[in-house]
């Protein structure tokens, strides 16, 4: 019996091979990988054992196909998955063709007396569920940044080569292009600056950018009503947006609804903004002003420059 690990997301593979590894030594067993890149890597990152196979391009009934010869390989009693798109994709169908029980979108997993116990937000990030599978195989998948990768290993494993019959796709790639990246990589960001409805306009956005470069230069958030609904930036943070983890996120002008406040939860420190001493987001901020933004900030900005 072993743990496996799989994502197609070579990063979010590394972070959940680093819980992989911390449940495997609460549940004495080993811990396998499949991929198909570099072995060496995965070892380094935790793996004890690495199926290597020529997966090639995402293809459904592949993906599926291999993963399920990996679980047969590593008789694998818990596999950890990515919940990234396809990974989303993938799980359900190897929970249906094991059999097995399937716990998404995990936000911790630990081992207590004898069973593996997950949390998860339900209900829009509102509540927190705490379950257990009574089933084995256990499939659980996580989003990326969820768990935080080791500091590579001077470790050794094994390479185990893994054939598999690939399968005919039922879905037919008729067209690829490329997604137009946001200029913010909010997810790896240190530091974020957000803004909310409180913004009357998108040109008054120019202050929180002289805000990020005031604080050395900081990423640029939004909540969802400012990217989805009136476009002004494109990338919002949340449950349906990024999940942030900075050292320090920025409120400006952002009632701290729930959805909101899910995909910051992880922020080292939480400084809000806003004018109402009532809004939700003063309850989860470290520090807040009560303030009209279009006042707190030109003064902020000020006082940096001049520490600076
Ligand atoms: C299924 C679902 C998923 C969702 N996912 C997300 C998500 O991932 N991320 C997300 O952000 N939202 C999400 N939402 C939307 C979410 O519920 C809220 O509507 C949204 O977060 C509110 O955005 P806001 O704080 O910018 O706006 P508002 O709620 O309108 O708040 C604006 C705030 O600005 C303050 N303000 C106004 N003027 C000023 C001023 N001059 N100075 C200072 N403060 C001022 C107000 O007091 C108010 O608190 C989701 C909703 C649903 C239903």
């Amino acid at each position: 019996m072993s743990i496996l690990v799989f994502s197609e997301d070579r990063e979010l593979a590394y972070q959940l091979l680093a819980k992989a590894s911390e449940l495997a030594e609460k549940m004495s067993k080993k811990v396998y990988c499949l991929a198909s890149e570099t072995p060496e890597d995965y070892i380094k990152q935790g793996a004890d054992k690495v199926l290597q196979s020529e997966l090639g391009d995402f293809a459904l009934e592949s993906y599926r196909a291999a993963l399920l010869k990996a679980v047969e390989a590593s008789d694998a009693e818990l596999i950890l998955m990515g919940a990234t798109k396809r990974g989303k994709e993938l799980a359900p169908r190897i929970a249906a063709a094991l059999n097995a029980g399937c716990m998404t979108e995990c936000n911790k997993v630990d081992y207590i007396d004898g069973e593996v116990v997950i949390e998860r937000l339900t209900y829009g990030g509102s509540t927190i569920a705490k379950e257990t599978s009574t089933s084995k195989p256990t499939i659980i998948t996580a989003a990326p940044r969820s768990f935080d990768k080791l500091e590579p290993q001077d470790k050794t494993g094994e390479v185990i080569k893994l054939e598999f019959e690939a399968s005919e796709p039922k879905v037919k790639v008729l067209e690829t292009r490329e997604k137009p990246k946001g200029t913010q990589d909010l997810e790896n960001a240190d530091i974020i600056v957000s803004a909310g409805r409180g913004f009357k306009a998108k040109e008054d956005l120019a202050i929180l950018e002289e805000l990020a470069e005031a604080l050395g230069g900081a990423a640029i958030g939004c909540t969802r009503p400012i990217s989805a609904d009136l476009g002004w930036m494109d990338d919002w943070v949340g449950i349906s947006g990024k999940k942030v983890k900075p050292s320090l996120y920025m409120t400006c002008g952002v009632s701290g609804q729930i959805q909101h406040v899910a995909g910051i939860r992880d922020s080292k420190i939480i400084v809000s903004i806003n004018n109402d001493e009532g809004a939700g987001i003063h309850g989860v901020s470290d520090y807040s002003i009560v303030g009209d933004i279009y006042e707190v900030l030109p003064a902020l900005i000020k006082a940096l420059k001049e520490k600076a």
